[in-house]
C-alpha cells in the first residue's frame, strides 16, 4: 500500500511519521529528490536525495518521476525507482505537498492519503521558527504558503490534527492500521485461509 502525507511546512509530517514508523516497524519512507540545500540536521540520502537543479531536470525529462512539483521555490520529486523498490516489501510512505498529492491520486489509484493539520495558525509558526532550520525569509514564504495548503484538505481520505504530540501520533498511527484492513487489501492475505475452507474439513 502506499500512504500519502501532507500539510503545511511545520506542522509535524516529518516527527509523526517518524513516531508511526518507529512504532509499527514495517513501514518504508519514501526519499525524495530535492534542489533544496540541506538543512544542518539533515542526512544526505536519509532525509532527501538533494541534487542539483541540472539533475532534477533530467530526470524529469527522463520521466523518473511519479510526481514532482516546485515548493516554495523548490524542486521536489518521487522517484519511480524508489516507490517501487521499496514497495517490493513493505508498504511505502510518501511525504509529498498537495500538488503531489493530486498527481499520486490520478496516478495511483489506491494510495491512502492523509492530511496533517496544525493546530492553530500561530503555532505553526512558532514550530517553523522553533525547529531553527529555515531563513527568516524561508519561515515567512512557508507560512503564506500554508493559507492555501490548508484549504485542500478535504480532498484527502483523511485528516489528523497535530495538536497532541502523542495523541496525533496515534490518530495516524490508527488510520494506517485501519486502512489496511480494509476488506479489498485483505483480500490477498486471506487466500490461504479461504482455500483451507475449500477442503470440505474445516
Ligand atoms: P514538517 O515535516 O511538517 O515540516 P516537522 O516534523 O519538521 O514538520 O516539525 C516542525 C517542528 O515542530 C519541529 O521542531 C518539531 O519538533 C515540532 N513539532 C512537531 N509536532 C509537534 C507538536 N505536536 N507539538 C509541538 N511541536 C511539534
Ligand atoms: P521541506 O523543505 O520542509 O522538507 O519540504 C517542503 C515541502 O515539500 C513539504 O510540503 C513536503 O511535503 C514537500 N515535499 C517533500 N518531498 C516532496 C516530493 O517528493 N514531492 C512533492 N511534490 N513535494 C515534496
Amino acid at each position: 500500500m502506499l500512504f500519502v502525507i501532507s500539510g503545511p511546512s511545520g506542522c509535524g509530517k516529518s516527527t509523526l511519521i517518524r513516531k508511526v514508523r518507529r512504532s509499527l516497524g514495517d513501514l518504508e519512507f519514501s526519499v525524495s529528490h530535492t534542489t533544496r540545500p540541506p538543512r544542518p540536521s539533515e542526512r544526505v540520502g536519509v532525509d532527501y536525495h538533494f541534487v542539483p537543479a541540472k539533475t532534477f531536470e533530467r530526470m524529469v525529462r527522463e520521466k523518473r518521476f511519479v510526481e514532482w512539483a516546485r515548493v516554495h521555490g523548490h524542486l521536489y520529486g518521487t522517484s519511480r525507482a524508489e516507490v517501487e523498490r521499496k514497495g517490493r516489501r513493505r508498504d511505502v510512505v510518501l511525504d509529498i505537498d498537495v500538488q503531489g498529492a493530486r498527481q499520486v491520486r490520478t496516478r495511483i489509484p489506491g494510495a491512502v492519503h492523509i492530511f496533517i493539520m496544525p493546530p492553530v495558525a500561530g503555532e505553526l509558526r512558532r514550530r517553523l521558527a522553533r525547529r531553527h532550520e529555515d531563513s527568516p525569509e524561508a519561515v515567512e514564504r512557508r507560512l503564506r504558503n500554508a493559507r492555501a495548503e490548508i484549504r485542500a484538505y478535504d480532498e484527502f481520505d483523511y485528516v489528523v490534527v497535530n495538536d497532541d504530540l502523542v495523541k496525533a501520533a496515534a490518530d495516524l498511527k490508527s488510520v494506517i492500521v485501519a486502512s489496511r484492513h480494509k476488506a479489498g487489501v485483505m483480500a490477498e492475505r486471506l487466500k490461504p485461509v479461504l482455500r483451507s475452507f475449500q477442503k470440505g474439513r474445516p
